[in-house]
């Protein structure tokens, strides 16, 4: 008898489990809308051009494949904290950030988890309802308490804003507030520039810490700058943040595990401490980072030519993925006779859409239609085509009625 008797199966995974099932089918007219990937017009992965310029370089180059030191690529921490604060700020002058690469944003999100366990022990993180699926795993196997804030009203499928505020406002003092930086993952709803200054005031006055998880800067608007004004606002205000990166949606970079994790505090001796924490959490967990991914992202922001060529490819993705959206809003109004107001799909940013399609609706849309997507009626845009809209729509109001 195994020794491993005792294991039992676990369950598949939410979002990557609906994969596996796409796999499985085979319609013809099936659609995969589950996971977040961009795709191509054709519903093919894409490689960004400017990536495979910059492999080429670095094949050419043929660097070392020696250990990185366990903080990450030195130039890549540069450039990661330039990109989201604005390479002029005056944390990153006054040497206030503490930068260390992750393992792409999930990684990055694990280790700001496992300093908040091991200093702030018993403080709770606050999450959005709904949020990622995964943050809820990383804070639990990190073992740091967490709950949620009210985000999501499906009377309007907009921003319950009077609940955030209540909420944030209730907890404990010195709680950390984790805050989607730009398209919020999984609703696409996002505060307006004046909710965010209400939100800073409310966790200012609360001393809590906010925390960013910025997954999509640069893939939201098209613009790095835009997408990473909420962090930056708070920042500007002094405020102590953390913030954790991620370049698998804005340079492609899925599979190469390439993010980090920052941490703006009050002094470069606080920073000096805070990094020296993070690398010793990471060197047992996994030693140091892989390099390429690294590589790839420093010479790329650190070359004008590609860096112009990468931001003129994120607008082509992220304006691709806007047309998607307004073909789908066209498509949704013109055929559905209830009178129902589709509006919301316009409001909403970046990669996905909320449907607020229930999760029995959900199971018609894959039973009957063969749309794959996640059980809280999230659909990612980024794996439809402009082809494809009218067969979603047909299916959302099969579904919904
Ligand atoms: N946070 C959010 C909100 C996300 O949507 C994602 C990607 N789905 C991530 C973090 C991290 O992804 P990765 O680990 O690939 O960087």
């Amino acid at each position: 008898v195994s020794r491993f008797e005792g294991i039992t199966m676990a369950p598949p995974d939410p979002i990557l489990g609906v994969s596996e099932a796409f796999k499985a089918d085979n319609h013809e007219l099936k659609l995969n809308l589950g996971v977040g990937a961009y795709r191509t017009e054709e519903l093919q992965p894409y490689v960004l051009d400017v990536v495979k310029k910059a492999d080429k370089l670095l094949l050419e180059k043929g660097e070392n494949r020696e250990y990185l030191p366990i903080e990450g690529l030195a130039a890549f921490n540069k450039v990661t904290a330039e990109l989201l604060f604005g390479a002029d700020n005056p944390v990153i002058k006054q040497q206030r950030v503490a930068t260390v690469q992750g393992l792409s944003g999930t990684g990055s999100l694990r280790l700001a988890a496992a300093l908040i366990e091991r200093y702030f022990r018993g403080a709770k993180v606050l999450i959005s309802s709904p949020t990622w699926g995964n943050h809820k795993n990383i804070f639990n196997d990190a073992r740091v308490p967490w709950s949620e804030y009210r985000y999501y009203d499906p009377k309007t499928v907009g921003l319950d804003f009077e609940g955030m505020i209540a909420d944030i406002k209730a907890a404990p003092k010195g709680s950390f507030i984790l805050l989607h930086g730009c398209a919020h993952n999984p609703t696409g709803i996002d505060p307006t520039p004046e909710q965010w200054e209400i939100i800073a005031d409310v966790i200012q006055e609360k001393n809590h810490v906010p925390f960013f998880d910025i997954a999509y800067q640069g893939f939201a608007s098209g613009s790095l700058d835009a997408d990473a004004a909420s962090v930056r606002m708070f920042v500007a205000r002094g405020m102590e943040v953390i913030a954790a990166q991620s370049y698998s949606k804005n340079l492609g970079l899925y599979a190469e595990r390439i993010g980090a994790i920052n941490v703006v505090c009050s002094s470069p001796e606080a920073a000096a401490r805070v990094k020296s924490q993070l690398k010793r959490i990471a060197r047992p967990m996994y030693s140091n980072p892989p390099v390429h991914g690294a590589r790839i992202v420093a010479d790329i922001v650190g070359d004008s030519t590609l860096f112009n060529e990468w931001n003129a490819e994120m607008e082509m993705m992220a304006g691709r993925i806007k047309n998607v959206r307004h073909k789908l809003f066209d498509s949704l109004s013109s055929k559905d006779k209830s009178g129902k107001d589709w509006s919301f799909v316009l409001k909403q940013i970046g990669m996905f859409s909320f449907t607020g399609l229930n999760k029995a609706q959900c199971d018609n849309m894959t039973n009957k239609w063969h749309v794959y997507m996640t059980k809280d009626g999230r659909i990612s845009l980024a794996g439809l085509s402009l082809a494809k809209c009218e067969y979603l729509a047909d299916a959302i109001i099969d579904s919904y009625h």
